[in-house]
């Protein structure tokens, strides 16, 4: 006879859906040392230390939001990991650009440590990072400020965190430096073996006279990318963003995606319904869905502007009508891949880390609103209720989902 199974927790009676198994069912999810110990529709006669109900919840592997920026401090806009991790249903978060080379180390001492979220990043090709929000200093992030060998060393010596680099691909940055910025982008990704996520919508302060035209930007930044690469705010107002205001998708976008490029939607202050609607009338969905949270660009170390978050994000694009399966994916496997971390992330396979992300779902209509204040009558929306993060059960505060929790 077997011995009996003994667990630290057990999550029961919830609707357990895990894309990296194609799971969509009623299951249990037993708990063990920080790891998925049992995942089963019934689970065999057992001893366990906790049982905690989520019947009528959705249990999903941990969200992991692609885009935030949290290196606070440091950065004028950036916000505290966990208030935009574990406390707003997400168990990992990447940071796009906060920090480089040069700003690395204070990052993962005051950020990554302390932080009970899983914290990894995508460095600014740049030497100090994005300091700025809104990216005030241009010099910051001219060529001269760009050091090949710098990135290869951080890209080394911290695997676990650095995960990618970050560039930007918009009118100001061509105005001032053409490509120059991006081909060394590529030149430091090809050597670390990493990707790059490329921030996409007029951001930097333009020079006039050089000012591209709006619909030639994205075509001037594709050719240095590759598969694997991300493209961010796909569904950015922008009109140098990936649509602009083109009815189809220009031809080298699509032959881009088709070569392996992923789109990111990247929330953030850009995000249209008008342009998703476009986009994805077209088939152009996002790989990743990520909230691109951050505070306010005009006064320091302000989060009472932000009204998106990730789990509100997916429930946007559920309401746009995004396939809920493919949304969870997502911000589950997609992202886990995108970060080479498919075997510990993004997945409630058992023998990984028990992080995993709880949803209640509401069934009353609300009203969302992307970033332009078109409203939307959503259906149904998704709000996080527990986080498991490595084995621990957690009720998320969710103070900065204003978006979902504050809505009607
Ligand atoms: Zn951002």
């Amino acid at each position: 006879m077997t011995p009996m199974q003994t667990y630290d927790l057990v999550l029961t009676g919830g609707h357990v859906i895990d894309p990296s198994q194609s799971l969509d069912g009623q299951y249990d999810v037993a708990i063990r040392d920080g790891k998925i110990a049992a995942i089963a529709a019934e689970l065999p006669l057992h001893i366990t230390k906790a049982t905690h109900s989520v019947a009528g919840q959705i249990v999903c592997p941990g969200f992991i939001d692609l885009h935030v920026h949290v290196y606070e401090w440091v950065t004028d806009f950036g916000l505290w990991p966990d208030d935009v991790g574990v406390n707003a249903g997400v168990t990992t978060v990447v940071d796009q650009g906060s920090c480089g080379p040069l700003t690395f180390l204070g990052f993962q001492a005051n950020i990554v440590r302390p932080a009970q979220t899983d914290v990894r990043c995508f460095p600014s090709v740049n030497l100090a990072g994005a300091l700025k929000g809104g990216m005030g200093t241009p010099a910051l992030h001219s060529p001269d400020m760009v050091d090949l060998a710098a990135l290869l060393k951080l890209a080394r010596e911290n695997p676990e965190t650095v995960r990618g680099f970050k560039v930007h691909g918009e009118s100001g940055a061509l105005s001032r430096w053409g490509t120059q910025v991006i081909e060394l982008a590529r030149q430091a990704a090809d050597a670390a073996q990493l990707p790059l996520y490329v921030h996409t919508g007029e951001l930097f302060a333009v020079v006039e006279e050089n000012r591209p035209a709006p619909d030639q930007v994205i075509d001037y930044v594709l050719p240095h990318l590759k598969s694997g690469d991300l493209l961010a705010h796909c569904y950015s107002c922008r009109p140098d963003g990936l649509m602009g205001d083109r009815s189809d998708p220009s031809p080298a976008l699509v032959a881009a995606i088709q070569a392996g490029v992923r789109l990111d939607l990247g929330h953030g202050i850009n995000f249209s319904f008008a342009i998703a609607r476009r986009m994805m009338a077209q088939g152009l969905l996002p790989y990743t869905i990520s909230s691109d949270v951050h505070g306010d660009f005009a006064t320091p170390h302000n989060d009472a502007t932000l009204d998106y978050s990730l789990c509100g994000a997916l429930s946007k694009l559920v309401a746009l009508g995004m396939d809920l399966k493919a949304a969870i994916a997502a911000v589950t496997l997609h992202p886990a891949t995108v970060l080479q971390a498919e075997k510990d992330l993004g997945t409630l396979k058992v023998g990984t880390p028990a992080d995993i992300t709880i949803l209640a779902k509401t069934d009353a209509p609300w009203i969302c609103r992307d970033a332009q204040g078109e409203s939307l009558i959503a259906p149904q929306k998704f709000i996080p209720a527990w986080v498991v993060k490595s084995g621990q059960l957690l009720q998320p505060h969710r103070r900065l989902l204003r978006d979902l929790v504050m809505a009607s």
